[in-house]
């Protein structure tokens, strides 16, 4: 079997981790496998050296930091070759450049356009594992380029489904997807099989367990995961299409994303064209509005809101100062975080809104702002009662049944 491992953070963190994932490599190329092997960055690696870049610039410029970002997961690649070839093993390590990945030149946030998988296919037809360094690629311009925070599952995803490989197996510190985060709920359950759908739906509202544009390519390809612990021998998550699946279930999870922002204007000109000025101005600085409320107006004045991610609210706040329109104030607050109630069910069931909602209240929890799908109810509060928020909505759902 050709199979592509991922092997995130957690799972490389420190060199006994590295060496621990080296013999993980290693039985399954006993076993008889073609091996490619993608590896994050050691854990807080891309976190270290984005606060190194924050030490000199609020803003900096993103093809540096593609630059700097990138080094990470190339630690980790060449140190996972040298073990395994310390071991007996034939292994080499490889850049995203160097193993085809073409993207657009959207630094931090780029898309894969192509993979010329020649490279690739020629050292595995020498019987050498091959390690890719993930989350990055090259753009036609030759410039390196990051495919976003997570990104080494896309890498995964990607190189998985240009080699037709036979498993993509995503290791990371849990030993599967859950009803929701583990850490937040002891009581969440671990589910089998999840669909391409809901887990888009979780991963894009923030359970970061696999990065949501990794789930979208998947699906487009037919690329079946299977979501395993590193540190365990565990039998995993499956992530395919729906009909797989025996039923549908109502809600199958909670997610929170706690890296929301709010922005709130008041007191603006209520005149045509002022919101579509501010959307296609943050939309060109490639900040992503989520949420939006705008007020009824009153004498002439209205106020509107919406939520950017936290890491893009300084680049926001910047657009928003440098807008001609007389805004009466503009405040900006990162204690916000987005919890959801996820599935496929609600489709076909009313009333499961109401109950999220009668939950939270019952709770106390405020929310500020809503947002529905035929799949999902998202709901903005106060950071501080987020992790309170998933339990009580866990509960009201049953999810730990
Ligand atoms: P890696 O560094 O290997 O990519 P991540 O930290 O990105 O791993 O993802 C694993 C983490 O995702 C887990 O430790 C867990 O806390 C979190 N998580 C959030 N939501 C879920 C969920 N629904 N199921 C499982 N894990 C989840
Ligand atoms: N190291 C990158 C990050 O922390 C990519 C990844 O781990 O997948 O976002
Ligand atoms: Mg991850």
């Amino acid at each position: 079997m050709l199979i592509v491992q991922k092997y995130g953070g957690t799972s490389v963190g420190s060199l006994e981790r590295i060496e621990k994932v080296a013999r993980r490599v290693a039985r399954s190329k006993d076993d008889g496998n073609e091996l490619v092997v993608v590896v994050s960055a050691m854990s807080g690696e891309t976190n270290k050296l984005i606060e190194y870049a924050h030490h000199f610039s609020r803003t900096p410029s993103k093809r540096e930091m593609d630059i700097l970002l990138s080094s990470g997961e190339r630690v980790t690649a060449s140190l996972l070759a040298i073990a395994l070839q310390e071991m007996g093993y034939d292994a080499i390590a490889m850049t995203g450049r160097q193993a085809g990945i073409k993207t657009d030149d959207s630094h931090t946030y780029a898309r894969i356009e192509s993979i010329k998988t020649e490279a690739l296919t020629r050292e595995l037809e020498k019987g050498r594992i091959v390690i890719v360094a993930g989350f990055q690629g090259i753009s036609e311009s030759g410039n390196v380029t990051t495919l976003g925070r997570g990104g080494s599952d896309l890498s995964a995803v990607a190189l998985a489904g240009a080699l037709k490989a036979d498993a993509c197996e995503i290791y990371s510190d849990v030993d599967g997807i859950y009803t929701t985060d583990p850490r937040i709920e002891p009581k969440a359950r671990k589910l089998d099989f999840i669909s391409y759908d809901e887990m888009l739906e979780l991963s894009s509202l923030g359970a970061k367990v696999l990065q949501n544009r990794s789930v979208e390519l998947a699906k487009k390809m037919g690329v079946r995961i299977v979501a395993k612990s590193s540190f365990s021998d565990s039998e995993g998550t499956i992530i395919a299409q729906e009909d797989e699946k025996m039923e549908a279930v109502l809600v199958s999870g909670i997610a929170l994303d706690k890296n929301q922002a709010r922005v709130s204007l008041r007191d603006l000109p209520d005149r045509p064209g002022i919101a579509a000025e501010i959307f296609d101005r943050l939309a060109k600085e490639q900040i992503n509005v989520d949420m939006i409320i705008q007020n009824a107006s009153r004498e002439g004045m209205t106020n509107l809101g919406f939520t950017v991610p936290q890491s893009e609210l300084a680049r926001a706040a910047k657009v928003i100062e440098s807008t001609g329109h007389k805004i009466g104030s503009a405040d900006y607050d990162e204690n916000v975080c987005k919890v959801s109630v996820v599935g496929v069910g609600m489709k076909s069931h009313s009333g499961i809104a109401a109950e999220a909602f009668k939950a939270l209240a019952s709770n106390n929890i405020n929310i500020e702002m809503i947002s529905t799908s035929e799949i999902k109810i998202s709901m903005i509060i106060d950071e501080k009662f987020g992790e309170l928020a998933v339990r009580v909505l866990h509960e009201v759902y049953e999810l730990d049944k």
